[in-house]
């Protein structure tokens, strides 16, 4: 078993009610424990120029896992998720009804586009990293360093 950690966002429709059934549907996966949840937390939705206020809020999550599949196995079954909840991919970073990334995966490293790990743009979000250090106060992000000294570092910005 590996211990994973997945990033769970939704700013379309029921949001809360999505997240909690994409939580269930997660849990239910053959060979996916989930060790813990965080509570939901409301964030501006980020676009490619900043964020922006304009666009329907997220909700956004953290869970940790104990995984015995491989990292690819379980984007390919966390996509199959998100396509459950009417996900569609259109622009980048547009509204979505379900975002569900893997931030790390064990010490895993991956590099392609079709996965990387630890997800490369994890250290620099706030609505990542604060539901995360919620679920495990000294977590650590492989290369980057702990949780609670990058979340403090995002918030000591202007
Ligand atoms: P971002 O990755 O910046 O959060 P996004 O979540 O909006 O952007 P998506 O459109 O959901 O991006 O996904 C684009 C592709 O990213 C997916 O097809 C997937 O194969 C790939 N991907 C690469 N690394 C990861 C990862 N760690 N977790 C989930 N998807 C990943
Ligand atoms: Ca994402
Ligand atoms: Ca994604």
């Amino acid at each position: 078993m590996t211990a994973a950690v997945i990033a769970l966002g939704s700013n379309l429709g029921d949001r809360s009610r999505i997240l909690a059934d994409a939580v269930r549907a997660i849990a239910e996966l053959g060979g996916v424990e989930l060790t813990a949840i965080s509570s939901f937390h409301e964030t501006a939705a980020l676009k490619p120029h900043g964020v922006d206020e304009s666009a329907p809020a997220y909700l956004n999550a953290a869970l940790t896992a104990e995984v015995a599949l491989t990292p690819e196995q379980l984007l390919d079954r966390l996509m199959d998720i998100e396509q459950h909840f009417g996900r569609v991919r259109a622009e980048r970073w547009g509204d979505r009804t379900l975002d569900l990334d893997i931030i790390v995966f064990g010490d895993e490293r991956r590099d392609v586009d079709r996965l990387q790990l630890p997800h490369p743009r994890a250290h620099e979000r706030d609505f990542v990293l604060r539901p995360w250090l919620e679920i495990d106060p000294t977590a650590e992000l492989p290369g980057r360093g702990p949780v609670a000294r990058l979340l403090a570092a995002l918030e000591a910005q202007p």
